[in-house]
């Protein structure tokens, strides 16, 4: 036995002891855009996909042939319908 561990880099090595800025901004980065799309990417796809088809952004309701300022079905604004 020669009292080396299987796995552990030989010596000498050298161990991080400052963190790497630009690969910390990276992955920052990188790691908030997929919280942001598990999170909020299903509720801001459902409001484009509403607004693209004509309807209410809250609640889906049909606005398509009249002129609302306001949702009939649940009053939210109608802006750019
Ligand atoms: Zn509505």
């Amino acid at each position: 036995m020669t009292g080396r561990v299987i796995g552990l880099p030989t010596p000498p090595f050298v161990l991080p002891y400052q963190p790497i800025w630009t690969g910390f901004a990276i992955n920052t980065v990188f790691y908030a855009a997929i919280l942001w799309l598990l999170t909020l990417g299903p509720f801001t796809a459902r409001r484009m996909i509403r607004r693209k088809r004509g309807r209410c952004i809250k609640c889906g309701y049909d606005l398509r042939g009249a002129e609302h300022e306001a949702c009939p079905e649940c009053g939210a604004r109608c802006d750019g319908v």
